[in-house]
Order: C-alpha cells, then sequence, then structure tokens
C-alpha cells in the first residue's frame, strides 16, 4: 500500500491535537490528523456534562485560528469573577477580570461546542483528516516516522505529535514513560439549578470533602465539579436527585440558595501523571498525553493549549531558520524544556493546594482560611495569582499572547 508523506502527523483529535493541526496548516506545514472516533455534534437541546474553563489566553489562540466567533454563539458563558473560599464565602479570595486589565477571566465552553467549532474550521482547511482510525505501529527512522493505522495507507512524516490524551496509546507505542498517581479521587459532574443567579463568577469552595465548583453556564445553570474521594464519588452518583441536591447545597454554604440537580451525573476518575519525556525519537507529546492534572484550578486543557502555542512556535522557528527536519532532536528538546517545566510545576503545585485542604492537621485549617484572606488582602500577590491563572505568566507563545483591547 502506497503512504502519505507530510510534514507533522497529529494523533488524536480531541481539543489540543485539532487545535494544534490546525494551528500547524494555518502554519503553512503539511498535516495529517488521525483520530479514532467520528467527533460528536453539538447538541442545541442537550448541554454537555463536559465543561471547561477556558483562560484569556486560551481563548486568544482561538480567536489567532478563527474559530472564537463561531464558539461565542454556542452557549459561551464568559464569567468576569472568581471567588474561592474554606470556612466562609465572605472571607476568601475573590478577584475579577479588571485585576489583570481583561474583560473577561474566561469563557465556561462545552466539549462538544468547542470539538464542532475547531472540527468545521478542520473540515474547510487543508488538514487531511484520518477519521475513525488508530495508530497500531510506530516506526520511526533516520528521515522521517512511518505510521501504520487500522485503516488506510501509512503515513509517513517529519514528526508524530501524540495528542491521544492521558492514555496516549502512542505514547505507549513509542515506549515513552509516565510518572503516575492516581488521586484515589473521581470529579462528580453535573448541571445544577439554583435559587440565587451565578453573577457570571465561577465559584469554588474547598469542602472538608474535597474542592467542589460552581461554573456559570449560558442558561443560568451552573455545571459543577465536585472533586471527592472515590468511594464518596459513588455514593453521591447513587443518591436520589433532591438528597445529592440537598448535599451539594450544604456543602456549598447555600451561597447560591437552594440547589436542584437538572442534568446528567458523571464520576471521573482523576490522576496526577506526567511523562517523563515529552519527546523521543520523531515524536512529541502535547496535552493529557504529557500531562494530566488534578481540575481544582480548571487548568488542564489550559496547559494543553498552551503546549501547542509552543509547539507551533518551535517548528516555525526551526523552518525559518533553515531547519527543514522538523523532528530533528534539537528542535524537540527545545519544545520540551519551554514545557515540561512549566506544566510540572502547575501540576505538583494544585497537588500540593489539593493536598493541603484536604489535611485535618490541628491548626492547617484556620491556616488556610488565613492565608486565603491575606492572598485576598495582598494586591500584588493577589494579580500574580489571576495572571498565572489567565495563562499570561511565564514564556508566553505568541499565539496564546494577550489580545488588544479593542
Ligand atoms: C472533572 C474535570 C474537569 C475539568 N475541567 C477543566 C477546566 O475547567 N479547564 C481546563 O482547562 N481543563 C479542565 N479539565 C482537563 C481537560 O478535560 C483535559 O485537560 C483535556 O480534555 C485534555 O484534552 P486532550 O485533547 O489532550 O485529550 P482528550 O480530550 O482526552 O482527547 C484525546 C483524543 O484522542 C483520541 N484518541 C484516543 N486514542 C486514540 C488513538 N489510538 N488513535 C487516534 N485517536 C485517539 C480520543 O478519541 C480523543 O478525541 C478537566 C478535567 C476533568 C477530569
Amino acid at each position: 500500500m502506497s503512504s502519505c508523506r507530510v510534514e507533522v502527523v497529529v494523533v488524536g483529535g480531541g481539543a489540543v491535537g485539532a487545535a494544534l493541526a490546525l494551528a500547524l496548516e494555518q502554519a503553512g506545514f503539511a498535516v495529517v490528523l488521525v483520530e479514532a472516533r467520528e467527533p460528536a455534534a453539538f447538541d442545541p437541546d442537550r448541554v454537555d456534562p463536559r465543561v471547561y474553563a477556558l483562560s484569556p489566553a486560551s481563548l486568544a489562540l482561538l480567536s489567532r485560528l478563527g474559530v472564537r466567533d463561531a464558539l461565542a454563539g454556542l452557549r459561551t458563558s464568559p464569567y468576569h469573577r472568581m471567588q474561592v473560599w474554606q470556612d466562609a464565602p465572605d472571607r476568601g479570595l475573590g478577584f475579577d477580570a479588571g485585576l489583570i486589565g481583561e474583560r473577561e477571566l474566561g469563557w465556561i465552553v462545552e466539549d462538544a461546542a468547542l470539538r464542532q467549532v475547531l472540527w468545521d474550521a478542520l473540515r474547510r482547511s487543508r488538514v487531511e483528516l484520518r477519521v475513525p482510525a488508530r495508530v497500531e505501529r510506530f516506526e520511526p527512522g533516520t528521515s522521517d516516522v512511518r505510521l501504520v493505522l487500522d485503516v488506510g495507507a501509512p503515513i509517513r512524516a517529519s514528526l508524530a505529535v501524540a495528542a491521544d490524551g492521558a492514555d496516549s496509546p502512542l505514547r505507549a507505542l513509542a515506549g515513552l514513560v509516565v510518572e503516575q498517581a492516581p488521586y484515589g479521587q473521581s470529579g462528580v459532574v453535573t448541571h445544577v439549578r439554583t435559587t440565587r443567579p451565578h453573577e457570571s463568577t465561577a465559584w469554588q469552595r474547598f469542602t472538608p470533602a474535597g474542592p467542589l465548583a460552581f461554573l456559570p453556564l449560558a442558561d443560568g445553570r451552573s455545571s459543577i465539579v465536585w472533586s471527592v474521594r472515590d468511594l464518596l464519588a459513588r455514593e453521591l452518583l447513587r443518591l436520589p436527585e433532591a438528597d445529592f441536591a440537598a448535599r451539594v447545597g450544604a456543602a456549598f454554604q447555600h451561597r447560591l440558595g437552594a440547589v436542584e440537580v437538572s442534568g446528567e451525573r458523571l464520576a471521573i476518575p482523576l490522576r496526577l501523571q506526567l511523562a517523563r519525556r515529552w519527546v523521543g525519537p520523531r515524536i512529541a507529546l502535547a496535552g493529557d498525553a504529557a500531562h494530566a492534572v488534578h481540575p481544582l484550578a480548571g487548568q488542564g486543557l489550559n496547559l494543553g493549549f498552551l503546549d501547542v502555542g509552543a509547539l507551533v512556535a518551535i517548528l516555525v522557528e526551526a523552518r525559518d531558520c533553515g531547519r527543514a527536519d522538523l523532528g530533528a532532536p534539537a528542535t524537540l528538546r527545545a519544545y520540551e524544556r519551554w514545557r515540561q517545566g512549566d506544566a510540572m510545576i502547575a501540576a505538583r503545585g494544585f497537588d500540593l493546594i489539593d493536598g493541603l485542604f484536604r489535611s485535618d492537621v490541628p491548626g492547617l485549617p484556620w491556616l488556610r482560611a488565613t492565608g486565603l484572606a491575606l492572598v485576598d488582602r495582598l494586591g500584588s500577590l493577589k494579580r500574580e495569582f489571576a495572571w498565572h491563572a489567565a495563562g499570561f505568566a511565564g514564556r508566553v507563545p505568541p499565539l496564546c499572547a494577550r489580545l488588544a483591547m479593542p
């Protein structure tokens, strides 16, 4: 069977892989995208239980890819404020978009909406789409890599990127290992109605059982994520709706009034996972294939979009400097150096926060509450915190850099 030859093959068409394929094509590279499943279409009558809080840096990327306006039309919910607390809502950390000179702190978007706008753009682009298809063999050579699929012709490329999620089959085929620590927790996810409006605010309370987030949806409801021990997650899933709603309302200290469940309940197992090497012979990892982090800060996908921006910048620079081989070890190492440390610090930081807020060592609850209130009063520290959450701290890839306000 004759093979097709491109510059980059991206494996995995989730938000990270789809954005990467599109960004590379727009930068002028020849790209194939391999995805195992036909992406589910956005359903106008059903809000997807999987939603993401996207940072301004992620929104900047989507804007530069030309899909942000289309996304805005698919039940997107901008939020302007964030409020985090432990004991009492008025003794916590709160900030709004003005603190970092932005109009919004981010958007809450549905997974299906994000995939739809990215895939619509891919279908209009020159990216060759192989879907549904899976990689069966990964054969790196001196001048290119050959990927054998379960369907269709094999693909030859200078570089393969694994963006096929936390369980990344391509990462395994390439022999790249990860360090993994299951949290023994699951994120219990559903949509709820509250008697008080959500105030376009992303709320999070560190409950004794684990962080409970209320993210504002466009229809006035909230999407919740409660990260709790697996045993409790199973119990919460089994509870009758009214009992579940009462538990959530009490855990949230009724900050938005009474809670009523209005969506399916899912429990997503959580793990901390970091790839030891992000690159290997003719392969690079991106998104959850490289890092799976605790959802308490809502940053997993935002980190993945920063990977996209960094990898595109490195490959464009290599080409512009006449280094034609995109899979050259020095090029791949530059990407790894850029992103691995940042992602590791973020992942370990979220892990530390989770552990700190779960511990009941005497004195710690007081210290935590005081710490939050203190950061709230220290303007520069709070701004730093907000800047990190926005994705604008450290070395920011050009595709993710802050957009000029109109
Ligand atoms: C409860 C919870 C809440 C979260 N909230 C947020 C949030 O608010 N903000 C945020 O930024 N992040 C959040 N995250 C993290 C976010 O979900 C992930 O970081 C993000 O989905 C990773 O995207 P990805 O494209 O790397 O991987 P995935 O979304 O897993 O996509 C991988 C793709 O690869 C495909 N694939 C798999 N195997 C193969 C194969 N063999 N061949 C071809 N294709 C294959 C899959 O079909 C899939 O389409 C949350 C996570 C959890 C668990």
